[in-house]
């Protein structure tokens, strides 16, 4: 499942370059992961490196409806 950032983003730049697939850009108002790029970093770290490196821990998976 892929991972999203929510709206308590502050809009740090500290997820971007360590995402190995660069799956998250900025977007209209904060920082958005591209659902269709991230794998949870899987193959690259043993759990999603955005996850681990957000000071506001804003980065949850994307729940499915
Ligand atoms: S979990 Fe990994 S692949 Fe997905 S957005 Fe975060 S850093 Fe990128
Ligand atoms: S690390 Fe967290 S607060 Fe910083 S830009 Fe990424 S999602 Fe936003």
């Amino acid at each position: 499942m892929p991972l999203m950032i929510t709206a308590e983003c502050i809009n740090c730049d500290v997820c971007t370059p360590e995402c190995p697939n660069e799956a998250i850009a900025m977007g209209a108002v904060h920082f958005e992961i591209d659902a269709g790029l991230c794998t949870e970093c899987k193959g690259f770290f043993d759990s999603p490196e955005c996850q681990n490196l957000c000071p506001v821990d804003c980065i949850v998976p994307v729940q499915c409806v």
